[in-house]
């Protein structure tokens, strides 16, 4: 247990107040640093290099984000049984927490705990939903010791899974942030993303949405229906790759213009030519928070300079902003007096 003392205002007075920006995307980030294992995919990088994690949720809160969500994304019990490392499941997660309250207080922004998929789920099989009850109580008990502001339920593709999250986020008192991963055919059990979210806003989810798997092209229609169907807050949280209708999730891009792709496609390690500027992602915060959207983040594939683009979009002026580009001052391309003539010249080259 802590004695921290709950950020003040909180998640639900933020929303009131306007957008509120979450960065995600650790898993992706941190694997392509070289301190997490593609495949698996479980955050022992919190136990193993922690002065990593702290460094990226400082990078993502100097850019912008108003939320550090603690790394116990795919930190659950079935991971860690999958690796054979179950015994590192409880310090696993209280590192995870600790690491991230200590960012959150000493910026103000908010700490998230976090839960997601269990991937134990199975519709016919109630002892799967028991099971899947008891790793999300025992996360969430973890997040309420550290003190948490509230809980982020992440990439549920299962309404009736995401369901029992919010049941057991609920009955913390934490307010409640539930996210669908949106395939292109829908969820596993057949629910299109509004119809999902929908059921858990009538259940009393305190934010709605979706986040991972749909880039800003192929998630930005659905949101905006998620908008009209719920009176709850809506979040809108894609990951930052050129998704296209035929094409509608990350999962399904393929690079073809090289030879050395992964026999197992461009996901997740070979996704390079297909990531969004951060201009784009700009775009897509200004053109969500305007239809209403405002819990608004990034998430696997996610870069700072991604983040602090979105938060200048929502009109923010984060501390990373001291270092937004300026090109007046560039060698060649520019305008700035103290260049000199003769390089503008030879600027005209880039035009
Ligand atoms: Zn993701």
């Amino acid at each position: 247990m802590t004695n921290r003392t709950l950020a003040s205002p909180g998640l639900l007075e933020r929303l009131a107040a306007g957008p509120v920006i979450c960065a995600e995307g650790y898993l992706f980030e941190l694997e392509r640093r070289g301190y997490i294992q593609a495949g698996a995919f479980v955050p022992e990088v919190v136990l193993e290099h922690p002065e990593k994690v702290y460094e990226l949720h400082r990078e993502f809160v100097h850019a912008g984000s108003d939320v550090v969500e603690a790394f116990t994304y795919y930190g659950h019990r079935e991971k860690l049984r999958v690796i054979g490392k179950e015994e590192l499941l409880e310090p696993l997660n209280r590192n995870a927490l600790s690491i991230a309250a200590e960012v959150a207080d000493e910026s103000g922004t908010l700490l998230a705990g976090n839960i997601c998929n269990t991937n134990i789920w199975v519709p016919e099989d109630k002892d799967t939903h028991a099971a899947a009850r008891a790793m999300f109580e025992e996360q969430v008990g973890w997040a309420v010791d550290a003190g948490a502001d509230m809980i982020i339920g992440e990439t549920f593709c299962w309404t009736d899974e995401a369901l029992v999250a919010l049941d057991v986020i609920q009955a913390s008192g934490k307010p409640s942030v539930i996210m669908f991963a949106l395939d292109a055919d829908g969820l596993h059990d057949g629910a299109d993303g509004v119809t999902a979210c929908k059921r858990l806003a009538d259940a009393g989810a305190d934010v709605v949405g979706l986040n991972c798997s749909r880039g800003p092209a192929t998630m930005l229609p659905v949101v905006r229906d998620i908008r009209a169907a719920v009176d709850c807050h809506v979040a809108a949280l894609p990951v930052p790759y050129r998704t296209t209708p035929e094409h509608e999730t990350f999962q399904l891009l393929e690079d073809t213009s090289c030879s050395c792709t992964p026999a197992t496609g461009s996901f997740p390690t070979a996704l390079d030519p297909f990531v969004c500027n951060r201009y784009e992602m700009g775009e897509f915060a200004k053109e969500m928070f305007s239809a209403g959207v405002n819990y608004l983040g990034i998430c696997c594939g996610a870069g700072p300079h991604h983040i602090r683009s979105m938060a200048e979009a929502l009109g923010r002026r984060p501390p990373a902003s001291r270092y937004s580009p300026d090109m007046s001052k560039h060698a060649y391309q520019g305008t700035d007096d103290n260049i000199p003539d003769y390089y503008k010249k030879l600027g005209e080259m880039y035009e």
